[in-house]
């Protein structure tokens, strides 16, 4: 008989437990985490307040070195397409022009100073293959490839997950193809004229050695 009024009371002092938790939580939760909400420093190291974020105007920080959307600053690539070949998924693609040389101060130059040799029509990235392992980024010569800290970017269809980076449309890459096209095979003409020019004169033919004159046997007269 004690066990069973042990247990009521066991099962009563639970229940009051558990609901002063839930109460202290439910009053909590009157109040704010902090006057500004989530940009506030001490946001997550503060105890009583409101738990439930207001997603998406409220989101959690990501860290400082997280690796999150891949970015690309056109204007910085050189086009040396080392981020494509380190990548292990195959999830870039780019495609080159090489730059005329009456085209190289319309190329440009990184903000780095460096000369820009290359146009880039195509620089695509396919995020929905994408693992976010960094290694485009660490193998960059000029940091244009980077992560961003924008963790939210999922799309209802997975074509939307191709970003397109490149800084020529069609039309441009067409025309920047058929000018080099043009110039490379004036170069080759030209190459070829100067070299039939300096060509050395054709020796003349070797005279023929005169004959030996023939031996008399001996016993002939
Ligand atoms: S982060 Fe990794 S997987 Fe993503 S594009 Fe760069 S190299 Fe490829
Ligand atoms: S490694 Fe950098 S500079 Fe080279 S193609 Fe990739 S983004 Fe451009």
């Amino acid at each position: 008989m004690s066990e069973y009024f042990s247990n009521i009371k066991t099962g009563a002092t639970t229940i009051a437990t558990g609901m002063g938790i839930t109460l202290k939580h439910f009053f909590n939760a009157i109040k704010r985490k902090g006057d500004t909400g989530i940009d506030d420093a001490d946001y997550f190291r503060q105890v009583d307040g409101l738990c439930t974020l207001q997603y998406p105007k409220e989101a959690i920080p990501t860290p400082p070195h997280g690796r999150y959307r891949l970015y690309v600053n056109i204007d910085d690539c050189i086009g040396c397409c080392q981020c494509e070949r380190a990548c292990p998924v195959e999830c870039i693609t780019i495609e080159t022009i090489k730059t005329t040389a009456d085209d190289l101060a319309v190329c440009g130059k990184t903000s780095g100073g460096q000369q820009k040799r290359m146009w880039v029509p195509v620089f695509d990235i396919d995020t929905a293959k994408c693992m976010t392992c960094g290694i485009c980024q660490s193998v960059c010569p000029t940091d244009c490839i980077y992560h961003t800290p924008v963790a939210d970017f999922s799309e209802f269809n997975v074509k939307n997950m191709l970003y397109h980076f490149g800084n020529l449309s069609k039309i441009e890459a067409e025309a920047k193809k058929k000018k080099l096209a043009e110039q490379q095979a004036q170069a080759a003409k030209e190459k070829a004229a100067a070299g039939a020019a300096g060509a050395p004169a054709a020796k003349p033919a070797p005279k023929p050695a005169p004959k030996p004159a023939p031996q008399q046997k001996e016993g002939e007269a």
